[in-house]
């Protein structure tokens, strides 16, 4: 079998890899004519920049995707990732630059299911000027564009909070675009510490330090030169978790272990719920975030602290404990912070939740009347 390219520099170079060959980039036996190139693999094509020099990938759909679904080598690691997103920010971390000018993410499988619209697809329409080529919201005017261009998808602009000074410990958003997912990075040069909870960067920087670039940080720890500064958040009060389980809104046990975990967390001298809310800072509002204090370092708490979020339209929880969807006493915990200083973001959930239990004709016994994850659409 031919040795298998994952980065061309032009389309002919790519043409005459398969002359009169089957594609090596499908699973089924396909012949790798200019029309088949075209329109499998070219139309969704991910342009950038290597050292100045202009490259492209293409999408695959070999049996390594699982079930012909595409996805994308990497020709600098071959590394496998199914979504274009994580392959754009995959390769970006490998210092290439995007130039790719297409106005949608396009994700080959979802697009090649339509394939209705293909045709005028590579017509761009003229008055698409002012629309975001991250997220194709549409603008009137160019300057409302720029503006939200940089205080939405610049790298340098995304906030960054200290959310614990003792630790080193900061929060960032994760991505550029959609829900801002924040992430843990602890950095400090007296403690020598460089660290950022994503394998993705984990891998990034130990392949720099292997190329001699040792001390490169990853895109979230490069943020810290301009973090906001270490500020307390309200600090939960006995009171408020008392109100709480009079109206029946935690139990007795999570009561319990909600106060155990606080007095833990004061102990150590960190806050045992620190919230985010990305709305302070020009982007969304809808979801809340929480950076729970664990009492334990595993893989989904590396910094002794877990993430809970929570979306204030659709009321649901999540935690990235084992216990992710059900009740967990991170949320708990971050349910607690919020019903003493937020009451109205909390209400808004429980009349919706209450309007569903009521549709849905379910017996609901009352610590069940916050759900935490009920059917329906999550944001984050
Ligand atoms: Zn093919
Ligand atoms: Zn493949
Ligand atoms: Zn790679
Ligand atoms: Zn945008
Ligand atoms: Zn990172
Ligand atoms: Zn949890």
């Amino acid at each position: 079998m031919t040795e298998r390219v994952f980065v061309f520099a032009d389309e002919e170079e790519l043409f005459s890899v398969m002359k009169d060959i089957d594609c090596l980039y499908c699973r089924n036996p396909v012949t790798a004519s200019k029309h088949h190139l075209k329109k499998r693999h070219l139309r969704f094509a991910i342009y950038y920049k290597d050292s100045g020099i202009g490259k492209f990938s293409i999408p695959c759909y070999c049996s390594d995707g699982g079930h012909g679904r595409s996805h994308w080598h990497c020709p600098m690691c071959l590394k496998i990732l199914q979504r274009t997103k994580d392959y754009k920010i995959h390769i970006t971390n490998h210092g290439v630059e995007m130039t790719d000018k297409s106005t949608v993410e396009l994700q080959p499988t979802t697009v090649l299911l339509e394939s209705i619209q293909t045709d005028n697809e590579d017509k761009t329409p003229a008055n698409n000027k002012s629309a975001c080529q991250k997220c194709g919201i549409l603008f009137t005017t160019t300057s409302n564009l720029r503006r939200h261009e940089r205080l939405q998808h610049s790298q340098d602009q995304q906030p960054i909070l200290c959310i614990d000074a003792k630790n080193a410990i900061y929060v960032t958003p994760k991505d550029l675009h959609g829900p801002r997912v924040p992430i843990h990075i602890r950095k400090s040069f007296t403690l020598q510490i460089l660290l950022c909870e994503l394998e993705e960067c984990w891998d990034f920087m130990k392949a720099q330090a292997q190329s001699g670039n040792p001390g490169k940080e990853c895109r979230h720890l490069v943020r810290s030169n301009h973090a906001r500064h270490y500020a307390p958040p309200p600090s939960l009060c006995v009171n408020s978790l008392e109100e709480m389980t009079d109206k029946h809104l935690l139990s007795t046990s999570e009561k319990q272990e909600c106060q155990e975990m606080n007095s833990r967390a004061c102990i150590e001298g960190v806050d045992c719920v620190y919230p985010i809310f990305w709305g302070e800072h020009d982007l969304s509002e809808r979801c809340v975030y929480f950076s729970v204090y664990t009492d334990l370092e595993d893989k989904w708490c590396q910094f002794g602290r877990t993430r809970v979020s929570f979306d204030t339209k659709s009321g649901n929880w999540k935690c990235l404990c084992e216990r992710r969807r059900q009740r967990c006493i991170h949320k708990c915990l971050s349910m607690w912070w919020l019903f003493q200083e937020r009451l109205e973001l909390l209400q808004n959930a429980l009349d919706v939740n209450a309007k569903r239990d009521a549709v849905l004709e379910e017996v609901v016994m009352d610590v069940d009347v916050v759900k935490m994850s009920p059917e329906g659409d999550d944001l984050c």
